[in-house]
């Protein structure tokens, strides 16, 4: 039987279940989340704010994860993970960095010259609109369909297609790449035509950040009690708790614990569960893909190219390779030009060193624009799919996957012991900074109750 006094503190923790926590010691918190990254951030302040006590145990030297602002340049801050906020109205991300006072600019898109080898410009005529023709009937189709099947497999099998010729499919395949492939960071051949873009988007400008996007994190790990260097390897039950062991062999136990790690850790198996995680989760893990996205961000003396806009594109000897390119020299002030890959473009540079990969960027660059281009004086190149933290750029809804691979994913289990959060689990904003920080927020709401 309850007493009075019972009573009272079991209807404040039934408002706030953690009410109490903050006079235990730090020592053992309410809930470990593992990963520094936006989801495990975003949770960490929410819980807090709930008054849980939490520990962030990241596996890196840095916060942030997959936002990754380098400062190996003085001055000239470069994002090598996430550049954008996607579409700022209502997006959580705008009220966050107006809270930090974090400058930001928006990209100009337009215009977005496709160019070809010798420098002259590709002629697209209605390529685009045969492209969107293409994209929507495929759909159409694929919808009609029992089982899911390729973008590519929906595309190629329109009359449509069949009835294109060479050079017209190979424009119509650039701007699938250019618009499809870039953005979920990976092949048609690999994407759902159910659900390659069924996600959510907010309206507004797509704007970065000239100081660095990882200022967001920063804001955000405020106050909160993270201690970096710790790569958890496994994670077991333990009483009535977690509990949570680092390459280190130190252990930390907690009564709830929340994986944020990316989608690829999880798919290699960086983490030993002690117990079975649900088949759906593991059904989900396994179904989803992981995309890959890579940059290559050259420095030079001097501008070289139009200036007319922030980004042209490349229609070179092999196709959706080094096809986009992003000028930062408006938003830094320095002539910085972005090269990007996705898909098996990505994970053929990747495997180059340096100087392989800068060849290359420079020999679309001098295709493009001659042979007197100068050699950049220094380069940055990100190798996401390599990265042990992450083992890949982003999540992609690979064929039979969609919206309810997510929720499986999402929540928890081991009776709400262990919870999961990040971009891949959030079946409305996947593969967005956006997604994983209101990802973190719904964990914390779980957890929390
Ligand atoms: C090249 C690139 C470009 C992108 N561009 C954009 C963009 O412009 N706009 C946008 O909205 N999104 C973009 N994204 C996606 C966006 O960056 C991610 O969706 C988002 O940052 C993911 O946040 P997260 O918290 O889910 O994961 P993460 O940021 O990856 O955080 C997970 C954390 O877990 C840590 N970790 C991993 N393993 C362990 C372990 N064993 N023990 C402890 N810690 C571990 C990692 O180090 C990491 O810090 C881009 C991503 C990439 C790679």
């Amino acid at each position: 039987m309850l007493s009075r006094r019972d009573l009272l503190a079991g209807m404040a923790s039934a408002a706030c279940p953690f009410a109490l926590a903050p006079a235990r010691a730090q020592a053992q918190p309410d809930v470990i989340i593992i990963g520094a990254g936006m989801a495990g951030l975003s949770a960490a302040r929410a819980l807090n704010e709930r008054g849980a006590a939490t520990l962030v145990l990241e596996a890196r030297d840095r916060i942030g994860g997959r936002i990754w602002t380098s400062n190996q340049w003085a001055h000239v801050p470069v994002d090598l993970g996430a550049s954008w906020i996607h579409g700022t109205d209502g997006n959580p991300l705008t009220h966050l960095a107006d809270e930090a006072g974090i400058a930001r600019k928006q990209t100009r898109w337009d215009p977005n010259p496709v160019f070809k080898p010798g420098g002259g410009r590709v002629v697209l005529d209605d390529a685009e609109k045969l492209a969107r023709t293409l994209i929507e009937k495929a759909r159409v189709r694929a919808e009609g369909r029992d089982d899911d099947i390729s973008l590519s497999g929906a595309v190629e099998a329109l009359p449509d297609w069949a009835s294109l010729d060479e050079n017209k499919r190979r424009l119509v395949r650039h701007i699938i790449h250019d618009n499809i492939e870039l953005e979920y960071a990976a092949g048609w051949q690999d994407l759902s035509a159910w659900s390659f873009d069924d996600s959510d988007e907010y309206d507004g400008a797509e704007v970065v950040f000239p100081d660095g996007y990882g200022a967001l994190p920063a804001h955000l790990a405020k106050g909160l009690s993270i201690q970096t260097g710790q790569v958890v390897v496994r994670i077991e039950k333990a009483g009535k708790g977690v509990r949570v062991t680092t390459g280190t062999g130190s252990a930390y136990q907690a009564r709830h614990v929340l994986v944020t790690v990316p989608l690829g850790v999880l798919k290699a198996k960086r983490i030993e569960f002690s117990h079975p995680l649900s088949k759906d989760r593991t059904t989900a893990i396994s179904a989803l893909g992981m995309g890959l996205l890579n940059k290559c961000c050259l420095r030079f003396e001097r501008m070289f190219w139009p200036e007319t806009g922030d980004v042209f594109s490349y229609l070179g000897d092999r196709d959706g390779y080094w096809s986009q390119w992003l000028s930062l020299s408006r938003i830094s002030g320095e002539p910085l030009l972005m090269g990007f890959n996705a898909g098996a473009a990505a994970r053929e540079v990747e495997a180059l060193d340096d100087a392989g990969t800068i060849a290359q960027a420079m020999a679309a660059l001098k295709s493009i624009f001659g042979p007197a281009v100068p050699d950049p004086v220094a380069a940055q190149i990100s190798r996401w799919g390599k990265d042990p933290f992450a083992l890949g750029s982003y999540s992609f809804a690979a064929v039979g996957t969609g919206r309810e691979t997510r929720h499986s994913f999402a929540g928890t289990d081991w009776n709400g012991r262990l919870v999961f959060a990040g971009e891949a689990v959030h079946a409305d904003h996947p593969a967005t900074v956006h997604g994983a920080y209101l990802s973190g927020h719904e964990a914390a709401e779980q957890i929390a109750g």
